[in-house]
């Protein structure tokens, strides 16, 4: 059996993350973790009940009665709200328009950054996020900076969001991922920046298998 080590993939919205991510993990047999998908779903529970983002409190309050289960299935991987399969919800346009608003809580993040690393603690695992290799993963084997222009990122968002019946245009999908870059870069708790020992790969001009191939590569020579 190849060593199990810890992947993490940072990077800036629609960066391809998950998608490479995903393919990384099937191919080495490793488990995969989204934590977009964490921060997004007590978003999406947040507005579901009313809770105002910016109270820091009430939000808590709200994640100590919240459970959020991650399960892998033939069609990437399902979130699990309180029990529910909330998996496409939390792809709206609101969850994604009011996201970095809720990560942005220190007391938000130690409590979902605990959940990661206990997800983390057995075996081969990929996880994608902002601030995986700064904060949560920081003795992984493997850190990889992952960006693409901002054009670029729209053009995939726009994309996948057809795909998921969402309707969407570029201008308006352009100024989100900048808007949402800046949120996520410039708060005080764990933001959005490349860790020292990070590998940066920019996606711009790369196919998502060329991406996936390029750090399984780097994945092989870590588990030699
Ligand atoms: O990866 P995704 O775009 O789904 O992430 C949604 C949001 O969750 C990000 O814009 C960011 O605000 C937050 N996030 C975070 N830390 C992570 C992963 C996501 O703050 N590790």
């Amino acid at each position: 059996m190849s060593k199990q080590i810890q992947i993490a993939i940072d990077g800036p919205a629609g960066a391809g993350k998950s998608t490479i991510a995903k393919i990384v993990a099937e191919n080495l047999g490793f488990t995969y973790i989204d934590t977009g998908a964490m921060y997004r779903a007590v978003t999406y529970k947040a507005l579901k009940e009313n809770i105002e983002l910016n109270d820091a409190k009430s939000l808590e309050n709200m994640l100590s009665n919240t459970k959020i289960d991650l399960k892998p299935s033939e069609n990437g991987q399902l979130v699990f709200l309180d029990g529910e399969d909330v998996s496409q919800q939390i792809r709206s346009n609101e969850v994604t328009a009011n996201v970095s608003q809720v990560s942005a809580h220190p007391n938000i993040r130690e409590i979902l950054v605990k959940k990661q690393q206990e997800l983390a603690s057995n075996g081969g695992i990929v996880m994608d996020g902002r601030d995986i290799a700064t904060h949560v993963l920081k003795e992984a084997e493997l850190k990889i900076f992952m960006s693409a222009s901002v054009e670029e990122r729209a053009k995939r968002r726009f994309i996948d969001n057809e795909k998921r019946g969402i309707p969407s245009d570029m201008e308006t999908l352009k100024e989100e991922i900048s808007l949402r870059d800046k949120l996520d870069s410039e708060r005080e708790a764990s933001p959005l920046i490349q860790a020292e020992d990070a590998i940066y790969l920019d996606t711009t001009e790369l196919s998502i298998e060329e991406a996936a191939n390029a750090i399984l590569k780097l994945a092989q020579e870590k588990m030699e």
